[in-house]
């Protein structure tokens, strides 16, 4: 009998499982995961392992009993190699083939890889699996010198760790400022200040041009001014590349993720995608997106598991994010835009403190620096669709968590909120 065959046993396919049994789905569940562990959380990878010594633990993303309780027949490290569509079937790495009603993608991500001269040195690193987090572990053990290539959400944190540490820590980033792709300048503004007063050595405005070595061990970074940092270890943080090859392989349409509709389905009424590996119509940036986050991916698979089991339901939920490196706890809400305007509430030399973007009198996004109650109270304004104002903001006076807590707009004009988006 086919069933449901999930291809991913990251934080998307795990939570899909699992709802799916929540939703009342009672076929088959085959979850096929590529890495040969007990699914894991990833963001402590970047955070709790970098600062902990190397006996650190993965933290599980389910109970090891998880798997048998919910009836879901997890396939670890095996991988899915073809998708035969007509047969509605997939081959995987160890020679079977399985039938499929419904197949999801929760295939994630991967790290982008540079391809600058010497980058095969012994002692340069990248950071997305358990396997990368623990060689980095035993790596950090005896460096003293490291430079962290890109000062993205993955890089920083793991440069704040290592200072922790106690490491000397260079980050070499090409763009003028920290985080430029989801941050407001302001906020990139104060995490380049607070790394720099902590200690790391921030070198904005420099992209790296190769890597020196002696006997195939690293020995430094070169950026693109000519300077030399001198490194026995290098983390590497450009980025990443969604995986949709295999999607790609069968026929999907592909346009940086896998292409799906408001419902999480492809062109192919039995396929699916979501998590890092999906593109889709975000109603609130009402354009599409790929997003990586676990709310993302947890949030879609309980949206998804609905679908699934006989109830359409269109994924609408509030983006949010958080990121934590060293001290600083940071935590977005919404999707800022590059030309959105700010506002500065709170002040960040105290280290609490959120910045209002809007784009236009249209609130978009909320970046709180150690201020939780900030950012509860912005996921509920930009869910919700409060009218907030700008001059609201502006006024010290004003009582942003109250304001959460007011009536939501009248239907009608919250649907004109949610103007549709395109679809493929
Ligand atoms: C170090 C690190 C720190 C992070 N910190 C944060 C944070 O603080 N906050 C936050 O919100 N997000 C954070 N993220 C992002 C978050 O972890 C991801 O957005 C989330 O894991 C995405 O889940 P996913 O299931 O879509 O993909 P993944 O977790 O990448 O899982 C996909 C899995 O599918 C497997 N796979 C791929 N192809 C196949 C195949 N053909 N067959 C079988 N298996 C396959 C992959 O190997 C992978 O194991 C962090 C990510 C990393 C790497």
């Amino acid at each position: 009998m086919s069933g449901i065959v999930i291809i991913g046993g990251g934080q998307a396919g795990v939570q899909l499982a699992d709802s799916l049994r929540s939703e009342g789905y009672q076929g088959p569940i085959d979850l096929f995961a590529d890495e040969p562990h007990l699914p894991y959380q990833r963001p402590p990878l970047s955070k709790d392992f970098i600062t902990g010594d190397d006996s650190a633990e993965p933290l599980p993303l389910r109970a090891e009993t998880f798997f048998a309780e919910r009836g879901v027949q997890f396939h670890p490290g095996i991988r899915v190699l073809a998708i035969e569509r007509d047969q509605q079937t997939v081959s995987t790495s160890n020679g079977r083939t399985v039938p499929y009603e419904s197949l999801v993608f929760a295939t994630g991500a991967r790290n982008r890889e540079m391809t600058i001269p010497g980058v095969d040195l012994k002692g340069i690193h990248y950071l997305r699996t358990l396997d990368d987090a623990m060689a980095l572990q035993t790596a950090m053990t005896a460096a003293r010198r490291v430079v962290v290539v890109g000062a993205g959400f993955i890089g920083l944190e793991f440069a704040a760790g290592a200072r922790q540490r106690g490491l000397d820590v260079t980050v070499l980033e090409f763009a003028p400022r920290p985080m430029a792709r989801v941050l407001s300048p302001t906020m990139s503004a104060y995490f380049a200040e607070t790394h720099t007063c902590n200690g790391i050595n921030m070198r904005l405005g420099e992209g790296v041009a190769s890597f020196t070595g002696t006997d195939g061990k690293l020995t430094g970074a070169v950026g693109t001014s000519g300077t030399t940092y001198p490194a026995d270890l290098v983390v590497i943080g450009v980025g990443v590349l969604p995986n949709s090859e295999l999607a790609e392989q069968t026929g999907l349409d592909v346009n940086n993720g896998i292409t799906v509709d408001s419902c999480l389905r492809t062109a192919d009424a039995h396929i699916f995608a979501l998590g890092d590996c999906s593109n889709y119509p975000n109603t609130h940036a009402r354009t599409r997106l790929r997003l990586e986050s676990v709310q993302n991916a947890t949030d879609q698979a309980r949206t998804l598991a609905k679908t699934l089991t006989g109830k359409p339901t269109a994924y609408k939920n509030l983006p949010w994010f958080w990121s934590q490196q060293g001290p600083i706890k940071l935590q977005i809400a919404g999707i800022i835009g590059a030309d959105d305007e700010t506002i500065l509430r709170g002040t960040p030399a105290t280290g609490n403190f959120s910045v209002y973007c809007f784009s236009g009198s249209q609130l978009t996004g909320v970046e709180s620096v150690n201020s939780p109650a900030d950012h509860m109270a912005a996921r509920r304004i930009l869910e919700l669709g409060l009218p907030l104002m700008p001059e609201q903001v502006m006024d010290a006076e004003f009582d942003l968590k109250g304001f959460s807590k007011t009536t939501p707009l009248p239907l009608h004009e919250k649907e004109n909120l949610e103007q549709p988006v395109a679809t493929p």
